[in-house]
């Protein structure tokens, strides 16, 4: 099969203002005609309206940070998959280890929003990821493939995702916003599991589905790491947050 177009997506987490993003989106959205990949923004849920008609024909990509599990309900201050949806955006980041570590989310809990996301048309950026304490005593495939497991949506045949609505995101936790990012190597051998257990999974049609590196990609490291088989693009944290360093890792993904 030929190599996924790539993808890099910027989590913004819980940083700008409307015009502080809305100029950041502006001039991504402006630079977006010069790169070879597919571009996603993922602001913070009161900026999805906002974004998505900022990027409007762009060909840039909206997404949220999160949604409910639920479809309505007595749940303040969550949104819900189809509300997502309806500010405008077409992806939503499940299972980030901010939510996984800092807000006790479970395997089971982001399963359930990612059949929500499914249901109201979104794609699912689902994150996994090994802790630095489950690397050092050797249990990072072993790790990701529990969460894969677990996070994944079962149907009669296996993982019930396919590559049009679900990708994957590698982010060791350890590598998130700290400056360290695990060596080509590590990343090599992450990725080819992933895929391996997806195959197992869901047969050839993993081969359709994107997984995204993230944790301390910038422009210095981001070629390197986006040239790695498997790595179909990246997602970005604090590199996101400019629209030159956005951009310029952008301008490195081939494919
Ligand atoms: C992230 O939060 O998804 C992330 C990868 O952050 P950073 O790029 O800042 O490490």
């Amino acid at each position: 099969m030929a190599a996924l177009k790539k993808l890099i997506a910027g989590n913004w987490k819980m940083n700008m203002l409307s015009a502080d993003g809305t100029a950041l989106a502006r001039d991504i959205a402006a630079g977006a005609g010069d790169v070879g990949c597919d571009l996603l923004l993922c602001p913070p849920a009161t900026l999805v309206s906002r974004i998505s008609e900022t990027v409007n024909d762009s060909g840039v990509a909206v997404g949220a940070q999160d949604c409910h599990e639920a479809e309505s309900g007595a749940f303040t201050g969550d949104i819900s998959a189809s509300m997502v949806r309806d500010a405008g955006a077409s992806h939503v980041i499940l299972g980030h280890s901010e939510r996984r570590h800092g807000l006790g989310e479970t395997d089971e809990r982001i399963c359930a929003k990612v059949k929500a996301a499914h249901g109201a048309g979104l794609v699912a950026i689902l994150c996994i990821g090994e802790t630095e304490t489950e690397r050092d005593s050797g249990q990072t495939l072993d790790v990701l493939a529990g969460q894969l497991d677990g996070s994944i949506p079962m149907g009669g045949r296996g993982f019930a995702i396919n590559g049009a609505n679900t990708v994957i995101a590698y982010e060791p936790v350890w590598a998130i916003g700290t400056g360290r990012t695990p060596t080509s190597e590590e990343v090599l051998a992450a990725h080819a599991h992933i895929r391996a257990h997806l195959e197992g999974g869901m047969g050839n049609e993993a081969a359709s589905v994107r997984i995204l590196y993230g944790g301390s990609m910038k422009p210095e490291n981001g070629e390197e790491l986006l040239a790695i088989a498997n790595v179909d693009g990246g997602l970005i944290g604090g590199a996101s947050l400019s629209a030159d360093s956005f951009l310029a890792i952008a301008g490195a993904a081939e494919g």
